[in-house]
């Protein structure tokens, strides 16, 4: 029996695609999956790769395959699963052997899961994986999170098979624990926001316009030889390219308007949310999905209610709108990716995890769903800025965010008036307008706050805190 480098369990759609990439970058590797025939279909369709794939039907035997000290790649459903592998595992794995946990966890089960480990002789990484099956077999993008010793010994592997641009791996090792697997889930939150604003485009161009799903991907496709180049817009051209096979329909117009979301997209928000960090975009993404999903009470609030008149729309020139729909995509996503930055920069310093941002940026030009030529522009603005508060005020960015920021304005305002749904659009106008605003409305709440609760506010001309108003029974 070969020796093999690596071992992976979980031959689902991830886990068969990582064992193929790897085997195909010259290493050898064990698998086993739960259900063995998988294992032996697996083995039986991997053609010429099958000389560096070792197929094991008992973890015993999968584990005496693996070289010491033995790197175990667990793909299998988050959650309960992950944690029965890895009981499993400890008793047969020995002396440094290092279990990977690559799918997608929340990063507070992997910063569990590493504590757990902590005393034993074993060592933990949990590893975000991006790219979907594509990306797994053929060089998705992938996010480390644990100790420098323990990367040590995959570093070789993980860099081999994942994407690269301009020949740099999209792989890092970002910090210990559940750096990794934080990483990911905010790129996953990121990924809604994005696609929720190439969806409310989409809107504003079939509602708004009456134009037809050839017709709207014709735009999309043109967007994508510009700035907004990047994978999503790049499928979402194909996607309205796209017939129906049975009925001749195009594709999209017969697909239910009921989106899905396995959680990594909400835990983004609740992290943010617990660090007291806006992160706008992907609320109102993963909100949209959510109200997506009350599809019969939307269709008994439109015979309630009907719909807006949209000739708000049909009055404004289409093409001038088409141009503005790109700036104000390119502005949304500014302010989409500010939030996701500035939500993992609050995580960096609450779990001293030292994440370097260009580096992150740098990992997701290739390989995962998010990937952009955009994405380049926010490394090289953090490299020059590594201190910036705020990705919108690298000035890089900041040049950015005036040369579009009116063209979001106008989008917002004119979709709005035609009653069109906009709220991850509308939520990055409304963030750049509060953030740049020296002087907000706080104040006022700080007042409602004081004469309700007694809880005090700082003044202008006096920053002692505790201070009340002249309310009776407060002041
Ligand atoms: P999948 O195709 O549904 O495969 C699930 C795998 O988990 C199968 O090998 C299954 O074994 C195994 N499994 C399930 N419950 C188990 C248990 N209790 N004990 C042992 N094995 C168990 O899933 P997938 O899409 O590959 O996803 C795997 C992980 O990658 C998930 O965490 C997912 O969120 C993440 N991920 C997925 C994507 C994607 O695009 N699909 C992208 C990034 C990350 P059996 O064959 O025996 O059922």
């Amino acid at each position: 029996m070969p020796e093999a480098e690596i071992g992976l369990i979980g031959l689902g759609v991830m886990g068969a695609n990582l064992a193929l990439n790897i085997a195909e970058k010259g290493n050898t590797i064990a698998v086993f999956n739960r259900t063995t025939e998988k294992t032996r279909d697996f083995y039986d369709n991997a053609g010429d790769l099958a000389e560096r794939i070792v197929p094991c039907e008992t973890i015993e035997d999968f584990i005496q395959a693996i070289r010491p000290p033995r790197p175990v790649i667990v793909m299998v459903k988050a959650g309960d699963p992950v944690d029965e592998q890895i009981e499993h595992l400890k008793p047969l794995l020995g002396d440094n052997d290092i279990l990977i946990d690559a799918g997608n966890a929340n990063f507070r089960d992997t910063m569990r899961r590493f504590e757990t480990l902590k005393d034993t002789s074993l060592t933990f990484i949990g590893m975000g994986v991006s790219g979907g099956e594509e990306g797994a077999r053929h060089g998705p993008s992938i996010m480390v999170g644990g100790t420098q010793d323990a990367y040590a010994r995959v570093e070789e592997v993980l860099t081999s098979i994942s994407a690269k641009f301009d020949g740099e791996p999209c792989c890092a090792r970002l910090g210990t624990d559940g750096a990794g697997h934080f990483v990911k889930t905010i790129h996953n939150g990121i990924e809604y926001a994005d696609m929720q604003m190439i969806a409310e485009v989409y809107g504003i161009l079939r509602d708004g316009f009456a134009m037809a799903p050839k017709e709207i991907g014709k735009v999309f496709e043109k967007w994508n030889t510009g700035r907004l180049d990047s994978y999503l817009i790049e499928i979402t051209a194909k996607v309205l390219a796209a017939d129906d096979a049975k009925s001749g329909e195009p594709m999209v117009d017969m697909i239910l308007d009921r989106a899905g979301q396995k959680g990594t997209g909400r835990w983004a928000v609740i992290e943010s949310q617990m660090m007291g960090i806006p992160a706008t975009g992907i609320e109102a993404a993963v909100a949209a999905r959510s109200l997506s999903a009350m599809k019969e009470e939307r269709e008994r609030a439109e015979e309630l209610f009907g719909l807006p008149d949209n000739r708000a729309m049909a009055d404004e020139d289409r093409e001038k709108v088409i141009d503005a729909l790109e700036q104000a995509l390119l502005a949304g996503k500014i302010g989409a990716y500010a939030q996701g930055f500035a939500v993992m920069a609050g995580a960096s310093r609450e779990f001293g995890w030292n994440l370097h941002m260009p580096t992150i940026a740098k990992i997701w030009r290739a390989g995962c769903i998010i990937r952009s030529v955009f994405l380049d522009e926010i490394a090289s603005a953090f490299d020059e800025t590594p201190d910036a508060a705020n990705l919108i005020v690298t000035p890089k960015f900041a040049e950015m965010v005036k040369e579009t920021d009116g063209a979001l304005r106008h989008v917002v305002a004119t979709a709005t008036s035609a009653g069109l749904p906009v709220p991850a659009l509308a939520s990055a106008l409304g963030y750049f307008d509060s953030y740049r605003r020296a002087r907000g409305t706080a104040n006022l709440i700080q007042a409602q706050r004081d004469f309700f609760g007694a809880h005090g506010f700082q003044r202008v001309d006096d920053p002692t805190d505790g201070q009340h108003g002249p309310w009776g029974g407060t002041a």
